[in-house]
């Protein structure tokens, strides 16, 4: 046994939320040996071995949860308004760097677990390999590396188009040589200038290869989706995430389809709506607006996404009423959404409809099961890797004290975040 497993760590607080949904423990407690959670409960009930080393963290009117897991993010991304085109043309040396300051921000912010979405090239891979010998902190990657695209998808310059069956499952095969985790597809365009967004990319064999391909490796498929027939194609094919998930036809206006939201939820499809993306841009123009005068562009900019999101709320809150399970993912740093923000995107789920502590449990346990990684993180439960958040106040009752960051464990570890507060 190595001195790590022997090493017990205490941690106390006024209440322990476990992520799983249940009611705050009232002066809870969580053992932990090494780098995992050895048991949950109340302060009478954990208690370590007789005769360990303990060491203490009394948290006395503060909240325990566990690490939060942003099952969408973009560890190149910059965050700056600059579309992926553009962005796409930087070297892979700067993205990877780029990939380092995200990486640090976003842990610092209270993310323990990252599923990225779509990276240029070997990049986050890159990021993963610096990580691992401790040259950068990070949240725990969970990497597609590049994503699969048609020629000319959406982030099709990030460097795999696929085209026939076979050519999607070598696209899968290549990626599993190179790291990935899962496999994440472009079933419908996107912000990419020679895309479609409102047309489905790939057709459901191609899919349905992908989805076959990467199962057989004991790995999942997330698909992005911005059209209904992308989403049907997604569930014909088998993908176990959808992302965006809006129900828009080829003309682009929106229409419910009850059909449509009871097979993702029959089928157990993981939707991530991205919900804040939007709103953090409605936001800074809202902030800009205070102190000078939007241009005429601006005002239709900020009328434009207050619709969307309105429409967007009301989309996953029928989702959530069909039974379809939402997790959060935050998207970031894609377009303007800047890392370490990810709770806006919890907050997001609050408002339409979610109890606070439903929204917790779609940021935490719910996004884990999303990304296949729920073994290992998104609930203090015995076993699990302690990854644990210390907030001031209750979140529980007030989703807004999922920001106020006290202390961060990852593995164990209290991490050491110098003057970032
Ligand atoms: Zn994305």
């Amino acid at each position: 046994m190595t001195s790590a497993n022997t090493e017990f760590k205490l941690i106390k607080a006024a209440r322990v939320i476990d992520g799983l949904g249940g009611p705050p423990i009232e002066r809870g407690a969580v053992l932990i040996q090494g780098d995992a959670i050895r048991s949950v409960g109340s302060e009478e009930e954990v208690v370590a071995p007789e005769g360990a080393t303990v060491e203490e963290f009394l948290y006395e009117d503060k909240t325990v949860l566990p690490g939060l897991v942003d099952c969408h993010v973009h560890m190149i991304g910059i965050g700056d308004g600059r579309r992926g085109d553009d962005l796409a043309l930087l070297p892979d040396e700067v993205l990877t760097l780029q990939a380092a300051k995200n990486a640090r921000t976003h842990l610092y912010s209270g993310v323990t677990t990252v599923r990225d979405c779509g990276a240029k090239n070997r990049t986050t891979f890159m990021l993963r390999q610096a990580v691992e010998m401790g040259i950068t902190p990070s949240p725990r990657l969970l990497l597609t590396g590049r994503p699969i695209a048609i020629i000319g998808g959406h982030l099709s310059y990030f460097g795999i188009e696929a085209t026939g069956e076979v050519e999607c499952r070598a696209a899968v095969r290549q990626l599993v040589k190179e790291g990935a985790d899962f496999i994440k597809i472009t079933a419908t365009g996107g912000s990419t200038r020679t895309s479609f967004p409102l047309r489905p990319s790939f057709t459901v064999e191609e899919m349905t290869a992908i989805a076959d391909e990467t199962h057989k490796f004991g790995k999942h498929a997330a698909a992005h989706c911005v059209s209904t027939q992308a989403i049907i194609n997604a569930l014909d094919a088998g993908v176990d995430t959808v992302i965006h998930g809006a129900y828009t036809e080829t003309d682009g206006s929106h229409k419910d389809r009850p059909d449509v939201t009871e097979r993702l939820a029959k089928q157990g499809v993981f939707v991530n709506l991205t919900l804040h993306q939007a709103r953090d841009k409605q936001w800074q123009l809202e902030a800009k607006a205070e102190s000078e005068e939007l241009t005429t562009e601006e005002q239709a900019e900020v009328d434009r996404i207050r619709s969307g999101v309105e429409q967007s709320l009301e989309h996953g809150s029928r989702l959530r009423a069909g039974g379809v399970t939402l997790v959060s993912g935050s998207d970031a740093a894609w377009a303007d959404y800047k890392m370490g923000g990810f709770q806006d995107e919890v907050q997001a789920h609050v408002e339409l409809g979610m109890t606070p502590m439903q929204a917790i449990v779609s940021g935490t346990s719910d996004s884990a099961r999303s990304c296949w990684a729920q073994e290992r993180v998104g609930s203090l439960s015995a076993g699990k890797l302690a990854d644990v958040l210390v907030v001031d106040g209750d979140p529980s009752r007030n989703i807004d004290d999922l920001k106020k960051i006290v202390d961060i464990f990852q593995g164990g570890q209290k991490i050491d975040r110098g003057d970032y507060v």
